[in-house]
């Protein structure tokens, strides 16, 4: 007897993957990723009567449907608003769906898995955010692979973590930033390994791979919050850091250079974070880099330490903004977000342990 088909659901947000050329340039074309995908062998067993990924090495069918977002995006225009959208889409279609593939530009693809990653409390399900760089329409692409990947592994894998898919590696979707703009390997994971790399085999690190965070899944959204995002540079005047940390202000995403390290030199602006800090204002220290981790190594991050700023370990400017958001849009004092802010809630950093001794005997 033969087993039914697993079912995925794909969200269809726009990026380029679904876009055709226009007069002023890529633009998405409602319908079209859906025609085209039903047109093509790799993704429609041909005569099926619904849509049907042929089985694979990876296992049988697939059934698929995709729900097209009423507004298709480049994904610059992506708000808020339609990451709790998709939340509650992909919510109320958890229970009849084996897994989810959100199809999105890649420009704010990061954010919008970060996003998705906090506000799905007790996910159960693989959440694959996938795009590409180049469109579906053109004849050499990246879109194929990428969203073939992306169905199999939602189809397959019981993964419940939102994901994101590109180029063979399939990667903690709040552990992820673009890193390319026209490369086909543009998203990287700098403090994480994949979770698994699909090439001749597929490996899945299960080892990495969290399990749900609650027994059921519950939509907490993000709201409107007076959050920033404030890179240091060399020159960065008081004044200017005055301006952006004041009322109606409740949190910045501080992201300094290095190991987290600030000019400490410039006690004027230590004292305006201070000033900050006191007024409630939860100030949150990234790095930079791609890669590496806030330590506290340095007297010119531990400055940042003493005026209030709560250190963010390894997380991305990505991650810790739409994180910040998000600990924001419910009711908590802000000593409270603080202490959650360097919590690893979603696998999103690693959680600095104190010095533990070491031996060969471990
Ligand atoms: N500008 C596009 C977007 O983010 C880029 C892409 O999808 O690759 O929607």
């Amino acid at each position: 007897m033969s087993e039914t088909p697993p079912k995925v659901a794909v969200l269809f947000t726009g990026g380029t993957i679904g876009m055709q050329r226009g007069p002023r340039g890529y633009v998405p074309v409602p319908g079209y990723l859906g025609e085209r995908m039903g047109s093509m062998a790799t993704f429609h067993l041909p005569g099926a009567p619904r849509l049907t990924l042929p089985p694979s090495d990876l296992g049988g069918a697939i059934h698929y449907t995709i729900f097209e977002s009423e507004r298709l995006v480049d994904s610059s225009n992506m708000t808020r608003v339609d990451w709790v959208a998709l939340a509650h889409r992909i919510a109320e279609l958890h229970e009849e769906y084996a897994g989810f593939v959100v199809v999105h530009g890649t420009d704010t693809m990061a954010y919008t898995a970060s996003a998705l990653s906090f506000m799905l409390e007790g996910l159960q399900k693989p959440v694959v955010v996938t795009g590409s760089q180049i469109p579906l329409s053109r004849v050499r692409n990246d879109a194929v692979d990428n969203l073939l990947g992306a169905l199999l592994i939602a189809g397959h894998f019981e993964i419940p973590e939102v994901v994101l898919y590109f180029n063979h590696k399939l990667l903690r979707g709040n552990r992820s930033q673009k890193v390319d703009a026209q490369g086909l390997n543009a998203f990287r994971s700098g403090n994480l390994p994949p979770l698994a790399e699909l090439g001749l085999q597929v490996e899945i690190r299960w080892d990495l791979v969290l399990p749900p965070t609650a027994p059921a899944l519950r939509v907490r959204p993000i709201t409107d919050q007076h959050v920033v995002a404030l890179r240091l540079f060399p020159g960065i005047t008081t004044p200017m850091v005055e301006q952006v940390l004041g009322p109606p202000l409740r949190g910045a995403i501080l992201e300094t250079y290095g190991a987290g390290n600030a000019p400490d030199a410039q006690t004027d602006l230590l004292r305006v974070l201070r000033e900050a800090s006191d007024r409630g204002v939860v100030l949150v220290n990234t790095t930079q880099c791609h890669r590496g981790m806030v330590r506290p190594d340095y007297a010119a991050g531990q400055a940042l330490a003493e005026a209030g700023v709560v250190p963010g370990a390894d997380m991305t400017p990505e991650a810790a903004l739409t994180k910040l958001q998000w600990l924001l849009s419910e009711p908590r004092e802000p000593e409270e977000v603080r202490a959650l802010v360097t919590r690893s809630l979603r696998g999103e950093l690693t959680e600095l342990s104190g010095v533990v001794r070491r031996s060969w005997r471990a």
